[in-house]
């Protein structure tokens, strides 16, 4: 058996919380792991805020009802923050004595790689067993195709940009949208493409201004400047603003549009998509509880469930695809 399995101890109270960046398709998690949980006799409880609730003593008995009419709400009920105490073994030990009190024996924690890295540390210091829901837009975590909320985030981006271009078609302009992505640049990608950005940067791969500069260059001389370029927060530069000033720098004459998307990628109502794989992730997490499993985040795979040790997600950052990128430099031309 592998090692994530222990079955020794039955869980019979379980908490859910959402930690770190929220994404949209979190409440619609929730809503799978109570009403799953509440399927199989199980207690369960909210922890409010992320870590900090579990420190604080935040936390709630959660009913069928405490999650009606939330599916389709961006956001987390439960709330979320990064809590700083949770890094201490003092913050983690009241963190357990918290979870004692109610007698919760079953984690299901929804958030980024951050996140993972925190239930890793607390499953392996005391006996309660966690399992990890990738929750975060930046899609940036190995061993799943999916993490909940990407995909409305980058449908948000790309209805963003479409109407960018109608504008910057008009009147034949540049412009430069910043996407997030501070380390991963799937939001830039995925929009990029699917808006048939001229230009996209990223921050696994250098930006190649000079190229980038000849193209435009080529383009002034035939005074037709419709072009957009997809950067994320973290590519080599900087962000968007960085880039428009290099290019300014390069090309004095040039009129460049900075447009900044910022949080209106992190809220709004989850797509379909998101909210299916929330459920499904959901009600997976509660299933692994109850068959004894610990220490693993739920991802899918080929349309199919995958459980990853913890330990590994936290190791692998999920690769940009070179396929994609190959697909970019012959469509963008
Ligand atoms: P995300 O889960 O979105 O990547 P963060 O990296 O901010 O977000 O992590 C969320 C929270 O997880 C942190 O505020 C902290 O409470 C907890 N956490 C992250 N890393 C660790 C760690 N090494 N030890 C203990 N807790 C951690």
């Amino acid at each position: 058996m592998p090692y994530f399995w222990r079955m020794e101890k039955k869980v019979t109270k379980i908490g859910v919380l959402t930690s770190g960046g929220d994404s949209p398709g979190m409440n619609a998690c929730i809503r799978a792991v109570v009403r799953t949980g509440i399927h199989h006799g199980l207690e369960v409880y909210g922890i409010m805020r992320g870590y900090s609730g579990m420190v604080e003593n935040d936390i709630i008995r959660m009913e069928s009802r405490s999650v009606a009419n939330i599916i389709q709400r961006g956001g987390t009920i439960l709330k979320t923050s990064r809590c700083k105490e949770f890094f201490t073994p003092e913050g983690r030990k009241k963190a357990y004595d918290n979870l004692k009190k109610h007698g919760i024996n079953g984690l299901v924690i929804i958030g980024g790689d951050g996140s993972f890295r925190g239930a890793q540390i607390f499953s392996n210091e005391f006996d309660i067993p966690c399992i990890g829901l990738p929750g975060t837009i930046d899609k940036d975590i190995a061993g799943t195709d999916f993490t909940i909320g990407f995909d409305t985030a980058v449908n948000t981006a790309v209805e963003a940009i479409d109407k960018i271009r109608d504008t910057a078609d008009a009147h034949d302009r540049l412009f430069v949208i910043e996407v997030m992505g501070r380390d991963a640049g799937y939001i830039a990608l995925h929009s990029g493409i699917a808006t048939g950005a001229e230009n996209i940067l990223i921050p696994e791969r250098k930006t190649e201004i000079e190229k980038i500069i000849t193209q435009l260059e080529e383009k002034e001389r035939r005074h037709k400047l419709v072009n957009l370029i997809v950067v994320a927060e973290g590519d080599e530069f900087g962000g968007g603003n960085e880039v428009a000033r290099v290019l300014k720098q390069r090309m004095p004459l040039l009129e460049v549009r900075v447009c900044i998307l910022g949080h209106i990628q992190r809220g709004g109502s989850p797509s379909c998509f998101d909210r299916l794989i929330a459920s499904r992730m959901g009600y997976h997490a509660v299933e692994s509880l109850v068959e004894g499993k610990n220490n693993v985040f739920i991802g899918i795979v080929n349309n199919k469930i995958n459980y990853i040790p913890l330990d590994e997600a936290i190791k692998k950052k999920q690769r940009i695809s070179e396929e994609w990128l190959k697909i970019v430099k012959i469509l963008a031309t």
